[in-house]
């Protein structure tokens, strides 16, 4: 392969190896620019360093490495959140949560919980959209948490993290307004996990179980204790897993449980509340 001097040819000689998008993100990435600017000026001369950077980029993106692995950032609501493959990638679905959260509390709530918090993207935007509210998030893994943890400080946000199965390690009297999850929730054996990103994202944050739903099983079945006077419980499923997971929550013992479609009108979050009466206070 014969060496590429500018931005230009470096982007032309990667073409058919891997997406054009894919490329644009690795060149802004690895000459420290904005997409933008790849456009508008191509003759761009790389340094060696960037050259190399970027062509190790490639060659790992071909080999199907995502590229938010590659690049270590993923926006996610807006702000850029670091990830390794500790965690998995921030998905846009995972954004609807931070919605209905908003439209279930108009009014911060006083204690949030994130369980199985990945890179933290649920629990940090949560402490940054409610500032006055003690965030707690957990995960079974250290390797996450120190993800998250440094999410939190890098947004300014304010998150308590614990290292946690679920809800083993927290407090047995601790009450919760609101818990948010997004659980591992792929069936074990499905073809999807040896597809795409999804083959290098860490296999415990995926698959849960012969039908996917164990992990939301343990969540729903200890969830009301944990929860305050009118608190909500949110989780986000698989796609076909809407009834299912309603039904899971209800033998959890939680009301008025309803699911939510996404752009695409698909049922892809699903909550309960503690109490079945709605304060018209
Ligand atoms: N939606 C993810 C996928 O596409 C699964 C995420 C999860 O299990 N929480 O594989």
């Amino acid at each position: 392969m014969t060496s590429a001097e500018t931005v230009g040819a470096a982007l032309a000689a990667c073409r058919g190896r891997i997406e054009r998008t894919d490329a644009r993100i690795l060149m802004a990435e690895a000459i420290g620019r904005p997409s933008s600017f790849l456009v508008a000026h191509p003759e761009t001369v790389l340094t060696a360093e960037q050259q190399a950077r970027f062509a190790q980029w490639v060659t790992r993106r071909a080999a199907g490495e995502p590229v938010a692995y590659l690049i270590g950032t993923r926006e996610f609501y807006g702000r850029p959140f670091a990830v390794s493959p500790a965690v998995l990638i921030p998905r846009p679905e995972t954004e609807g949560i931070i919605d209905i959260a908003r439209e279930a509390f108009p009014t911060a709530p006083s204690h949030v919980l994130d369980l199985g918090t990945g890179s933290g993207a649920l629990a940090v935007t949560l402490a940054l959209l409610w500032p006055e509210a003690a965030v707690v998030a957990v995960d079974r893994s250290a390797a996450a948490l120190a993800v998250a943890a440094a999410n939190a400080r890098q947004l300014g946000a304010r998150v308590d993290v614990l290292e946690s199965d679920w809800f083993s390690a927290l407090p047995a009297a601790r009450r919760f307004d609101l818990i948010v999850s997004n659980p591992p929730y792929v069936a074990e054996g499905d073809p999807h996990l040896g597809e795409g990103d999804v083959r290098f994202e860490p296999p415990g944050a995926l698959a849960a179980g012969a039908d996917g739903l164990d992990d939301i099983r343990r969540i729903a079945a200890d969830a009301a204790p944990r929860l305050a006077s009118g608190g909500c419980l949110l989780v986000e499923h698989g796609y076909d897993q809407g009834a299912a997971v309603r039904q899971i929550l209800a033998l959890g013992g939680l009301a008025r449980v309803r699911s939510w479609t996404d752009l695409a009108g698909i049922e892809r979050i699903t909550g309960g509340w503690l109490d079945a009466a709605v304060d018209e206070a």
